[in-house]
């Protein structure tokens, strides 16, 4: 199947973009919530998790412990490596499987932190599609929508790849920023899907 992985800065409407794609018939894979199901209770990351960071990584319920294994990554790059040598891979077979299933007309990968682990992705993907907003309305919309301070906003930003580095590993931009309605996003995203659709129609034919 064609594989086409969406990414985009938070607040660019990638998720929104990602909606209106399965609406036209894409199958689409959501690395977050692959990545969630792994840390959730009886996930399988959590023996890992357990083995490498101890019983406090761990909560009452079973789950990892967010708030805490949040603290322990942000202080120690070491601890961040050890941690996603056990998710990425699980991760990388959670996709796997959930694309040997997918029935869709081609296969969207949504993945918020593609550009941030391009080598991983750049291989197994046939196109790469950036939502893009500019910095300052991302801000705006993850404030309305969430309700965080301009600086929390800011410091999440400044952990993602910047703006130009999502745009030089795209093959496809959805420009979604000041300007752009919801009916001008969708015109938009309409496009890309014709595009894609001829771009598998000519793969299969030749
Ligand atoms: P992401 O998944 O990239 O974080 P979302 O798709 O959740 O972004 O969009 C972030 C917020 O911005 C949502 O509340 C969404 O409804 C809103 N939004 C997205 N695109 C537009 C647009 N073109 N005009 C107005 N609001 C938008």
């Amino acid at each position: 199947m064609y594989k086409i992985g969406l990414t985009g800065g938070i607040g660019s409407g990638k998720s929104t973009v990602a909606r209106l794609l399965s609406a036209r018939g894409a199958s689409v894979i959501d690395a977050d919530a692959l990545s969630r199901s792994l840390t959730e209770p009886g996930g399988l990351a959590i023996p890992a998790i357990a083995d490498a960071f101890g019983a406090r990584a761990i909560d009452v319920d079973g789950a990892m412990d967010r708030s805490y294994m949040r603290e322990q990554v942000f202080q120690d790059a070491e601890k961040r490596r050890r941690l996603e040598h056990i998710l990425h891979p699980l991760i990388g077979q959670a996709m796997q499987s959930a694309a040997a299933t997918a029935k869709g007309l081609y296969l969207i990968y949504d993945i918020p932190l593609l550009v941030e682990s391009l080598a991983r992705y750049r291989p197994i993907m046939d196109r790469i599609c950036v939502v893009d907003c500019e910095e300052t309305e991302q801000v705006a919309r993850v404030q309305a929508r969430s309700g965080l301070s301009v600086q929390a906003v800011t410091e999440i930003m400044s952990t993602q790849a910047s703006r130009q580095q999502r745009l030089a590993a795209a093959d496809d931009v959805i420009f979604n920023g000041i300007g752009i309605s919801f009916v001008m996003l969708e015109d938009r995203v309409q496009q890309v899907h014709e595009n894609w659709l001829r771009l598998i129609g000519q793969q299969k034919s030749q």
